[in-house]
């Protein structure tokens, strides 16, 4: 199900759902999945930028983050479920990892930021396995980064660059990987770091 915002199809279902029918499901399986959530100015940031429209459309589920997106939904008369939150399926995500022994790779935000980042997530969730981290200002599209992150074997790859780079990052790699659940992030690891 889903809900088109200026040309942007949104998944139309709960958190609830959303995670147990097509999260869980694709770790389990061992799929790939790519998951951007979009808040008002990300569906702004598509309309003057075809490549990043054409990213957006590419992804399998663009969740509605933002009561901006809710509210557009709702006047054009096509209501959508519930807001889902891309800080909320992180946290879901690190939580369900961690219980259930799938790894996560951390992507993005400053060193300093990302250590702690990936220190607090390992706190909050213990047994959390972390298949490997990288700040965001290295040379992500260095071959030699992009066979470590695909030779980690990831279960989830967390993106933290902010919009655009980001999901820019993960279309232009996910070819690479034969599993994984992506998702970009934006300035989460900062917030989870303080
Ligand atoms: N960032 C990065 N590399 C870059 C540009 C940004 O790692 O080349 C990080 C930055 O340190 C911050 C995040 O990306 O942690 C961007 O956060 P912001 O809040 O701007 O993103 P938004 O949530 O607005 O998309």
């Amino acid at each position: 199900r889903s809900v088109p915002v200026m040309d942007i199809d949104f998944t139309n279902t709960t958190m609830d759902v959303f995670l147990n029918e097509t999260i869980h499901p694709c770790l389990t399986q061992a799929q790939k999945c790519f998951i951007v959530t979009a808040n008002p100015e990300i569906v702004m940031a598509t309309r003057h930028n075809a490549r990043f429209k054409e990213t957006v459309q590419s992804a399998d589920h663009v969740l509605p983050d933002g009561i901006g997106i809710i509210n557009a939904a709702k006047m054009q008369g096509t209501p959508i479920d519930e807001r889902i939150c891309g800080v909320d399926v992180m946290h879901h995500l690190l939580a369900h990892a961690a219980e259930n022994g799938y790894s996560v790779f951390f992507i993005g935000a400053q060193e300093a930021s990302n250590k702690k980042a990936v220190e607090k997530a390992r706190e909050k969730y213990p047994g959390l396995i972390v298949a490997g981290r990288s700040h965001g200002y290295a040379d992500l599209y260095d071959e030699a980064f992009v066979r470590t992150v695909v030779e980690a074997k990831p279960d989830i790859i967390l993106v933290a660059l902010g919009m655009m780079k980001q999901e820019g990052w993960i279309r232009d790699h996910i070819d690479r990987f034969d599993k994984g659940v992506f998702m970009g992030v934006g300035g989460s690891f900062d917030v989870l770091s303080g």
